[in-house]
């Protein structure tokens, strides 16, 4: 077979890869390989109900049949020792197919933090226009009141009463202390606004974009230091090298540090544990962050109603490290959910591979810091005490905060931070040491934001796209 050459690979159609190979082809001359591990749906016909998410997307948001299938190892004893499930999209479009929507930016604050960390180019005036020229191409709405659940109308008064106060825009850059608000969601005519149906479709007929699904990223082909390729495997089982100038990691916070250690970047001492030899001794893996997330739960009967998008209002408290959003969870018990996410980085890791083998589920270490959700408890019971909240039972009285925790914290579902700018990347995404080597997605977070990962790497694909050359598009 003849060597199948590119100007630049993009491994991973999700949120980082999917603005990010998209934006390269704008320009005619530069030939893109973006390479899958599960299947694409080309054709909007075609589309599964799973994508049409509407009303509930909590019950929708699994996407089952196009998920990696990950757990965590056992949690530590403070979150109950309990394995959970980490879903992740495997197909076009990634998790930005499979989430639940809400469609926000970082807080300025964050990227102080990331500069403090190693990311010192990542001020908010540069990333700013990134976030701005994303949400141009990716709409989103905000749903009016007319269409919230009773649950959540209610919460939002509670809450008012409480001194917080209702802001129109939950994106703004000043929009993060005791607020409340309709939250940005993407989503258009009830089908989720990921990287499938809004930048790859629009750039799937161009010739210089190769999208090829059902292919599995082995490992990064590196010749004297350079990255020359990738080493995939493709529907048919066979192994099958591609080459390119340049190669881009976008395989997600568990999909990309796998790629870098199989290839050899890594802790050498665990890729020497496993027959892999080391390339390059980075702290890949070594930490892992997410946001926590718990729920308190409220017997209610006149609010328990599913009508209404469950995402359709968000509240948050900087000062007290958490966003919250309601939501009901069983109409005939009357079930009302309370739900808490930290906004800390909550440290775990190590990620670790189980084998060199590339089809082999890694080894996934999370790890909640607990105390971060002291405040939330707290804040249930001032709701709970408002008039708006009236006649509520609440389900878990009686209860410790040590026990509902253990129970039930689990992940937010905002894995970053396995290949860090700073440690393992440099400002400019390019992996320390390796040449044609870079990383656009989740796993470069050097410290967690405050708020739902998605925009934030469709931001960081618009910037891998700059830094490799895209013009800014004139709009
Ligand atoms: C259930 C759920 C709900 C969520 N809800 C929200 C929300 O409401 N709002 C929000 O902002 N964020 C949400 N998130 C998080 C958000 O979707 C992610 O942070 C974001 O999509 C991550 O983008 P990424 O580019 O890093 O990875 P992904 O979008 O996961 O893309 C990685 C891609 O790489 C592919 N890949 C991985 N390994 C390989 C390999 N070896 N070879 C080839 N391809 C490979 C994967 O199949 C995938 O398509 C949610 C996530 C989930 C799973």
């Amino acid at each position: 077979m003849p060597r199948e050459q590119f100007d630049v690979i993009v491994v991973g159609a999700g949120s980082g890869g999917g603005v990010l190979a998209p934006r390269l082809t704008d320009d005619p001359s530069r030939r893109v390989l973006l390479l899958e591990a599960g299947p694409d749906f080309p054709d909007e016909l075609e589309l599964q109900p799973g994508f049409y998410s509407g009303g509930h997307q909590f019950q929708h948001q699994y996407v089952g049949d196009h998920d990696w299938g990950y757990s965590s190892e056992p949690l530590p004893p403070e979150n109950g020792s309990r394995t959970i499930r980490l879903p992740r999209g495997r197909l076009v479009g990634g998790s930005s197919m499979a989430n639940a929507q809400m469609f926000v930016r970082a807080a300025p604050f964050d990227f102080d933090r990331w500069q403090a960390a190693g990311a010192t180019k990542w001020t908010w005036d540069t990333v700013r226009p990134c976030y701005e020229a994303v949400e141009r191409e990716v709409h989103a709405k905000r749903y009016a009141r007319s269409g919230w659940q009773p649950l959540q109308l209610a919460y939002e008064e509670a809450l008012l009463g409480l001194d917080y106060v209702q802001r129109d825009d939950m994106n703004a850059a000043d929009c993060w202390n005791g607020v409340v608000g309709a939250t940005p969601i993407n989503r258009v005519n009830e089908v989720r606004q990921g990287t499938l149906v809004t930048t790859i479709r629009k750039a799937r007929h161009r010739e210089n974009l190769t999208i090829r699904p059902d292919t599995l990223v082995d490992r990064v082909l590196l010749e004297g230091g350079r990255a020359v390729g990738v080493r995939t495997i493709g529907p048919d089982g066979q192994a099958r090298d591609a080459h390119a100038d340049r190669v881009v990691l976008c395989a997600g916070a568990y999909g990309t540090p796998a790629i870098l250690m199989r290839s050899g970047i890594g802790p050498a001492a665990h890729l020497r544990s496993l027959g892999i030899d080391p390339v390059a001794d980075l702290p890949v893996g070594v930490r892992l962050l997410d946001h926590a997330v718990c729920y308190w739960y409220v017997e209610n009967h006149a609010l328990a109603d599913m009508r209404g998008p469950s995402t359709a209002l968000i509240a948050r408290h900087r000062d007290n490290d958490w966003m919250s959003v309601v939501t009901t969870l069983d109409e005939t018990q009357g079930l009302c959910g309370l739900a808490f996410a930290t906004t800390g980085d909550n440290v775990g890791g190590p990620f670790l591979l189980r084998s060199s083998d590339p089809t082999a589920p890694p080894i996934i270490n999370h790890r909640y810091d607990v105390e971060q959700l002291r405040s939330a408890e707290q804040a249930v019971h001032e709701v709970l005490s408002t008039d708006a909240f009236r006649g509520s039972r609440f389900v878990d009285a009686g209860r410790s905060f040590e026990e509902i925790v253990a129970e039930r914290v689990g992940t937010c579902y905002h894995p970053v931070g396995t290949a860090p700018i700073g440690a393992v990347v440099d400002n400019d995404l390019r992996v320390h040491g390796i040449d044609g080597l870079m990383v656009a997605d989740a796993s470069v977070f050097p410290t967690q934001i405050s708020n739902n990962t998605n925009l934030t790497c469709y931001m960081i694909g618009e910037v891998a796209a700059r830094k490799l050359g895209a013009a800014p598009r004139l709009y």
